[in-house]
């Protein structure tokens, strides 16, 4: 008998309002691990409100709408549970900025993403085990920043820090990773080497990639799926490769469509 693997996340029915203001209304959505998915949409749509969501970063609305993290149950009737900390334990979050601790060194903050395993007063005495600095220093190898290692990591340019992220994110052994506009304020060829290593992990190690996105075109290039938000619904989910032009007018007004095509020249 073979069971379904659990969704990295399961979104039902979530509303959240403020004030008068509907974020998200009654989002229902689902992705598996494995998938790389962008969310996009106008700015104000409700991506980040939906991401924060998942991670119970943002309680919902009360009532049915409930949000479950590999199967745990992470808000329910307006609340987070008592899940959400396992949960968060398997996501890496990355955010347009401020993802690392400046003061620190890059080896430093990828070595924060094992700090879940430890007892604190390691990591606080910067006892680590050896076996944890071989994991850091690898994935900071793999994400093509290892030379940085001893740099400050405000010293570190954005794509760096980014990259920096998501080795945290190896070392922390998440099993999906959740990006909140991580390119946005880089330049083209930074936010191309930051999206291929999150394609990598993806594609290498199955890990799942939930990423908002405000560029359509790194959506189109870079994930398989894409959902679509406009004043917090869902209006459009599916392959990025069904996203016409016509499609993405719907989506963003007409005003897109000298911006879109452009960035395609
Ligand atoms: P996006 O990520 O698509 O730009 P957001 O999820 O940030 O959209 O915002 C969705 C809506 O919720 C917007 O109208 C925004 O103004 C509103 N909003 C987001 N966060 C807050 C907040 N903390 N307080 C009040 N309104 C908010």
């Amino acid at each position: 008998m073979s069971s379904t693997p659990a969704a990295v996340a399961l979104v039902r029915d979530v509303s959240k309002t403020y004030g008068k203001n509907k974020a998200l209304d009654n989002v229902s959505v689902e992705v598996m691990p494995g998938e790389m998915v962008a969310l996009i949409g106008p700015s104000g749509s409700g991506k980040s409100t939906l991401l924060r969501s998942i991670t119970g970063l943002i309680p919902i609305d009360s009532g049915k709408g409930y949000i479950e993290v590999f199967g745990e149950r992470v808000q329910q009737n307006g609340r987070t549970t008592s899940q959400v900390r396992r949960a968060r334990a398997r996501l890496g979050f990355i955010f347009q900025q401020f993802n690392l601790v400046g003061r620190l060194s890059l080896f430093a903050n990828v070595m924060l993403g094992a700090l879940g395993r430890l007892p604190l007063w390691r990591g606080l005495l910067g006892r680590w085990p050896e076996e944890d600095k071989l994991r850091a220093m690898a994935a900071l190898h793999r994400v093509g920043v290892a030379d940085y290692a001893a740099q400050r990591a405000n010293t570190l340019s954005g794509g760096q820090q980014q990259r920096g992220a998501i080795a945290r994110a190896i070392v922390q052994g998440a099993q999906a990773i959740l990006a909140d506009e991580p390119v946005a304020s880089l330049d083209p060829v930074s936010a191309r080497k930051v999206m291929e290593q999150l394609v990598e992990l993806n594609s290498r190690d199955n890990m799942g990639v939930i990423v908002t996105l405000h560029q359509v075109d790194y959506a189109i290039r870079y994930c398989k799926r894409v959902i679509a938000l406009q004043k917090g619904r869902i209006v459009y989910d599916g392959p990025s490769s069904g996203l016409d032009k016509q499609t993405l007018i719907g989506i963003y007004g007409p005003e897109f469509e000298d911006a879109f095509w452009e960035t395609q020249a």
